[in-house]
C-alpha cells in the first residue's frame, strides 16, 4: 500500500534540504531523490561548474543518507527518466524547484503536460528566488529594464520566511544509479587549488553566510570594490546550486544585522533582477537587447582573446583579475567589470566570447548573471553601463587597489615593484625596473593595446549606434 505514496523529489538547482519547498511537499509519503545530467541542455555546467557539481551532489548525497535516502543519478532526457523512474518505483507524485533557463522552462512544460494525463500529481515549486519573475511589473505593466524602480517595488514586497525541513523518510529498496564518479565531471589538469578555497554543499554555504555576517557585513559598503580586501560574501557559487535560498540569505541577515545588510542584500536583488530578465527576455545569453547592436563592427582577435584568457595583457590588473579567475574558479566583481570593458571596449572581441570563457572558467558560472553582466558592460542590455563609459585600467587599477597588493597576489612577477609603477609597469623608468628585477616583454609583457587609441576608437563607434 504504502508503495503508492511514493514521491520523486527532482533535485536541480536546490541542492539543499533546509527551506526546500519541494522537498517538503515530497516529504508527505516515502521520498526518492534524484538528480538528472541532461545531456540536451545547451548551457550544461562548464568546466569549473562541473567541479562544484560533483562536490555539491557527494555532499547533498551524504546529508540524504543519514535520513536513510538514496540519491539516485541518471544522465539522459528528463521526461524519459523520470517516466522509467515512476514506473520502476510506482511513485505518485514528482515535485521539483522551478529553474528559469529558457531551455529548462520549456523542457519542464512538456513534463508537467506529460504527467498531467497520468495518475501522478506533478507539481513545481518558487525556490530559488525571493519572488517569482512574474509578480514585479512596472506601472504599464511592463517588465522593469532598470534596476532602481525594480529594487523599490521589491523592498515593498513581503519576502517570505524560510520553511521549517520535515523529517525525510526514504522509500524502502534500492534503485538503480549511476555513479557519480562515472560522470567525469572534476577536471583532471585544473582545478587544483578548489579544494582548498571552496566547500560545496549545504553547511560550507551556512559557514560562508555566518562568517560574513559575523566579520564583513558591517563594511561591505564601504569594502566590496577592493579586491585585495577580500571582503565579500563568496556566496554566488552556493547560491547558483541553491545550497542556500535567498529568503535564509535574506532575513538570517536582517536578524543578524538589521539595516546594515541593506548594501548586501541590494546585491542578492541584483541576482534577483538578472533572473527576471532571463525570465522576461529569453534571448540574453546570446543577443543584445538593443537592437541597435546587432551589426556592431567586432573585430576578429584570437591572439587579443587569449592574451586576455591568460592574465598577459601587459595591464596588471587585468592580468590579476584573470589569473585569479583560473586559479580560483571566481574573480572580485569590481575586477570583472574592468576585465569585461577590456575585452568590449578596448580589443571590441565579442561579449560573447567572454560570456562563454567566463561560463567554462567560473564556479558560481550563472545564465542569468553572467549574460546579464556582460550586456550590462557592453551597454546592450536592460540598464545597461552608459556607452562613454570605458573603464581605464590603469585609473582602475590606481583606485582600487592603490598599494598593488591585488596584483602582487596574482602576478608574483611584479611583486617587487612599488605602487604607482605596478599600476603601469611599460612607464616605470629604467633604474625602476631593474630594482624590481623586472625585464619588460619577457617577465612581463607590454601593454597589447593602446587604452586611449582604444577608448576613441570604441567612443567613435558606440556614438555612431546612439546617433
Ligand atoms: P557579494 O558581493 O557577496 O554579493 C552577494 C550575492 O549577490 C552574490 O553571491 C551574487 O549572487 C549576487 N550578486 C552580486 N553582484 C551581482 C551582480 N552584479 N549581478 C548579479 N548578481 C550579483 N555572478 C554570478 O553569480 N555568476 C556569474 O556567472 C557572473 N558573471 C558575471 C560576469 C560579469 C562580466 C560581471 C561584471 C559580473 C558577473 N557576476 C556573476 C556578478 C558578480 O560579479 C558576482 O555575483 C560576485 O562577484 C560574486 O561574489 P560574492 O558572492 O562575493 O558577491
Amino acid at each position: 500500500m504504502q508503495q503508492n505514496l511514493t514521491n520523486i523529489i527532482w533535485f536541480r538547482q536546490d541542492l539543499r534540504l533546509k527551506d526546500n519547498p519541494a522537498l517538503n511537499k515530497a516529504a508527505e509519503g516515502p521520498i526518492i531523490a534524484v538528480y538528472i545530467w541532461d545531456k540536451e541542455d545547451p548551457w550544461l555546467p562548464g568546466g569549473a561548474a562541473k567541479w562544484w557539481l560533483y562536490h555539491s551532489l557527494k555532499s547533498l548525497r551524504g546529508s540524504l543518507q543519514t535520513q536513510g535516502i538514496q540519491l539516485i543519478l541518471r544522465r539522459g532526457k528528463p521526461l524519459q527518466i523520470l517516466q522509467e523512474l515512476v514506473r520502476e518505483t510506482n511513485a505518485s507524485g514528482l515535485y521539483w524547484n522551478r529553474c528559469y533557463e529558457p531551455y529548462v522552462i520549456a523542457r519542464d512544460k512538456k513534463i508537467k503536460a506529460f504527467f498531467k494525463g497520468q495518475e501522478v500529481s506533478c507539481e513545481s515549486f518558487k525556490g530559488s528566488v525571493l519572488l517569482e519573475p512574474w509578480g514585479l511589473m512596472n506601472q504599464s505593466g511592463k517588465p522593469y529594464q532598470v534596476f532602481t524602480p525594480y529594487w523599490k517595488a521589491l523592498q515593498k514586497e513581503v519576502i517570505a520566511h524560510p520553511i521549517e525541513p520535515l523529517d525525510l523518510e526514504g522509500r524502502k529498496g534500492d534503485v538503480q544509479s549511476d555513479l557519480l564518479d562515472d560522470w567525469e565531471l572534476v577536471p583532471q589538469i585544473w582545478g587544483q587549488d578548489f579544494p582548498k578555497l571552496w566547500t560545496p554543499g549545504e553547511k560550507g554555504a551556512w559557514d560562508r553566510l555566518e562568517s560574513f555576517l559575523k566579520d564583513d557585513v558591517n563594511t561591505y559598503e564601504k569594502a566590496r570594490d577592493f579586491p585585495a580586501e577580500d571582503t565579500t560574501s563568496h556566496l554566488s557559487p552556493h547560491l547558483h546550486w541553491g545550497e542556500i535560498s535567498p529568503q535564509q540569505i535574506w532575513h538570517t541577515s536582517l536578524k543578524l544585522a538589521g539595516p546594515d545588510a541593506m548594501p548586501f542584500l541590494r546585491e542578492i536583488a541584483w541576482r534577483e533582477f538578472s533572473t527576471y530578465l532571463l525570465y522576461h527576455f529569453s534571448e540574453l545569453p546570446s543577443n543584445p537587447l538593443n537592437k541597435k547592436f546587432k551589426d556592431f563592427p567586432w573585430l576578429e582577435d584570437p591572439q587579443g582573446l587569449q592574451a586576455w584568457q591568460k592574465g598577459l595583457t601587459g595591464y596588471p590588473l587585468i592580468d590579476a583579475g584573470m589569473r585569479q579567475l583560473w586559479q580560483t574558479g571566481w574573480m572580485h566583481n569590481r575586477v570583472r567589470m574592468v576585465v569585461a570593458s577590456f575585452l568590449i571596449k578596448d580589443l571590441l572581441v565579442p561579449w560573447q566570447e567572454g560570456e562563454a570563457w567566463f561560463w567554462d572558467t567560473l564556479v558560481d558560472a550563472d545564465l542569468a548573471n553572467n549574460a546579464a553582466s556582460w550586456q550590462w558592460v557592453a551597454g546592450c542590455g536592460a540598464d545597461a553601463a552608459p556607452y562613454f563609459r570605458v573603464f581605464n585600467p590603469v585609473l582602475q587599477s590606481e583606485k582600487f587597489d592603490p598599494k598593488g597588493d591585488y596584483i602582487r597576489t596574482w602576478v608574483p612577477e611584479l611583486k617587487d615593484l612599488p605602487a604607482p609603477h605596478i599600476h603601469a609597469p611599460w612607464k616605470a623608468s629604467q633604474a625602476v625596473l631593474d630594482q624590481a628585477r623586472i625585464k619588460l616583454d619577457s617577465d612581463y609583457p607590454r601593454p597589447i593595446v593602446d587604452h586611449q587609441m582604444a577608448r576613441d576608437r570604441a567612443l567613435d563607434i558606440y556614438k555612431s549606434l546612439s546617433s
